[in-house]
């Protein structure tokens, strides 16, 4: 095979040839000054989108999380995560070194907090707790697995973050995979959290870029904290320009990545890797390798030389997800090849 098949994730989605020209052509200015119109533009976009009072664009999913915590959390305040939680896990601890702030994770199987457990998390100020002062949750739950969060669920969640006077965060990396897999639009998918922010760096397939959104006067902190994080830009319309074209282009065919990962995820069922189909909702599959005489990383291993790139998560579970770099054809061809693989170790 020439082509390498790289399922490992969609953040490896090269840029369209709509989106490099945008880039060439964006207009710009000093964003750090609020002078760069494109970056304006795609910022106006998301709000409206979002039905959000204002929006900010970042570098990167993780920078938007970092800056949600600095701009809501005082050092020594407690937040709530959950315990497979990018912002808990993936982000060098940075929660807890940047912010001061304790994470208490939670854990949680299919993307639902049990409530009444929750309450048990949450501190108010006394003389010996970290006082509770944010919750966050991802949907799609969580970046293994990309399942949808039921809309009565993240309304229960955001009630239940009022009734205790809690901000709730959505790290809505993949929102847009959750809002066309479930036909529901992402302002009504956001319209009871506090702050959500999203990638446009993975299936939209923009180089770089990550969008936060919330009230005005979040924002506004906000941006003095990703100042502090030296995350101002300049001339960033240039990046900017292809989140415009994601914004146009981009979401609808999402729903191609979600027909082809259930494809990819039967055709593995088929040849005895240990998948649950009901848990591929989106455009990720987490694929369970109990069955087969090898740990993960030999798997991906092996399956590298062969052409085709998973990504080990687990020593017995590896993720593919799908993406606009991969094509029906490209699916047989990894079927393929993990069936011949297979019956050579067996
Ligand atoms: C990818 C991801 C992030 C981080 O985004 P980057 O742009 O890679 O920093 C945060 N949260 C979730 C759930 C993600 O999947």
């Amino acid at each position: 095979m020439d082509k390498i098949i790289d399922l490992r994730s969609d953040t490896v989605t090269k840029p369209t040839k709509q989106m490099l020209d945008a880039m060439k052509n964006a207009e710009t200015g000093d964003d750090v000054m609020g002078e760069d119109p494109t970056v304006r533009l795609l910022e106006e976009r998301c709000s409206d989108l979002f039905k959000k009072e204002d929006a900010m664009f970042v570098v990167s999913g993780t920078m938007a999380n970092q800056i949600t915590v600095m701009t809501y959390c005082q050092s020594g305040d407690q937040i709530i995560v959950h315990d497979r939680s990018h912002i808990y896990n993936l982000e060098v601890g940075g929660i807890s070194a940047t912010s001061g702030v304790q994470p208490r994770a939670v854990s949680i199987d299919n993307g639902f907090y049990d409530l009444s457990q929750l309450k048990k998390e949450v501190h108010t100020i006394d003389i010996q707790h970290a006082p509770t002062v944010m919750v966050c949750h991802e949907n799609t739950f969580d970046l293994n697995r990309g399942l949808i969060t039921p809309i009565e669920h993240l309304d229960q969640l955001s009630s239940f973050s009022r009734q205790y006077g809690l901000k709730l965060f959505l790290d809505g990396a993949r929102i847009f995979n959750a809002s066309i897999a479930s036909k529901m639009s992402v302002d009504r998918i956001c319209k009871n959290v506090d702050a959500v922010a999203f990638c446009l760096s993975k299936g939209l397939a923009c180089p770089v870029g990550s969008i936060l959104l919330g009230t005005k006067e979040f924002i506004h902190n906000a941006k003095r904290m990703r100042q502090r994080l030296g995350g101002g830009w300049r001339q960033a319309g240039i990046l900017a320009a292809a989140g415009i074209v994601a914004l146009d282009n981009m979401i609808d065919r999402l729903a191609d990545d979600h027909i082809n990962a259930k494809k990819l995820a039967m055709g593995l069922k088929e040849i005895g890797l240990g998948i649950d189909l009901n848990q591929v909702q989106t455009n990720i599959i987490y694929v369970n390798l109990s069955e087969v005489p090898l740990d993960s990383i030999y798997f991906a291993e092996q399956l590298s030389v062969l052409g085709v790139k998973v990504k080990p998560i687990e020593p017995k579970a590896v993720r593919m997800v799908t993406h606009k770099d991969i094509s029906k054809k490209d699916l047989e061809n990894v079927l393929q090849v993990i069936n011949d693989f297979l019956k050579k170790i067996r």
